[in-house]
């Protein structure tokens, strides 16, 4: 069952950071994708996605756009999220107690941009078997790595010395790498699909999610 995403509507954070790109992914892959930059702009979405760009301005963003309490009910209530890159580090429970708005709802230790000076910005190719057999060509940039996992937490790819670097926890999907860049759509195939089976359950009698 793949292709047809016609009836999801997914939100892009659109607050600071790589936001376009994600939107027209989306768009090739035929989902309605809405930015988001304030509270309403929340309702009735079947999915978001927290864009790369930097964690600390994105997240002071969200409490001054009073974004940061309603998205984290929503994930409370089951909205299944993507985060990229300072995504991953807003969606991630432990940052190594640095003091920065999250919203901490994924059984992660992240680090922040854990690649050093050297190698700030470097294009890999990973591979990841829920993506398929062809290698996943993954940017990087600045990027964070997951150091450490919950047991509900399901590592998707990882770089050749072990780093976890994508992640899934039930609806709730990290990378630290930026694939609305690479012209390879797989990555938010995958996650529309996370979407359409969360949103097949919902419809199938628990209430869909709404903003108290
Ligand atoms: N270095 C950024 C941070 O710590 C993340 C970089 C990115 O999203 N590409 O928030």
């Amino acid at each position: 069952m793949t292709g047809d995403f016609a009836t999801l509507t997914i939100g892009v954070l659109a607050l600071q950071g790589a936001f376009a790109e994600h939107v027209a992914a989306l768009r090739r892959l035929g989902a309605e994708a809405r930015e988001v930059r304030r509270p309403a702009e929340l309702e009735g979405l079947d999915g978001l996605i927290i864009p790369g760009g930097e964690s600390t301005a994105i997240g002071k963003l969200l409490v001054d756009f009073d974004l940061l309490e309603p998205l984290r009910r929503l994930v409370a209530g089951g909205l299944p999220i993507y985060g990229t890159c300072a995504g991953t580090i807003l969606l991630a429970r432990d940052i190594g107690g640095l003091d920065q708005p999250l919203l901490g709802t994924m059984d992660l230790q992240v680090e922040r941009n854990a690649f050093g000076r050297q190698l700030q910005s470097f294009e890999t190719d990973l591979q990841i078997h829920s993506l398929g057999d062809e290698p996943f060509r993954a940017i990087f940039i600045r990027a964070p790595a997951i150091r450490a996992v919950g047991a509900g937490v399901e590592p998707l790819a990882r770089l050749d010395d072990g780093t976890i670097v994508a992640a899934r926890q039930g609806s709730l999907l990290v990378s630290c790498f930026h694939p609305e860049l690479s012209g390879d759509d797989r990555f938010h195939r995958y996650f529309l699909e996370a979407v359409r089976t969360a949103h097949d359950e919902h419809a199938k009698g628990e209430p869909t999610a709404v903003i108290a």
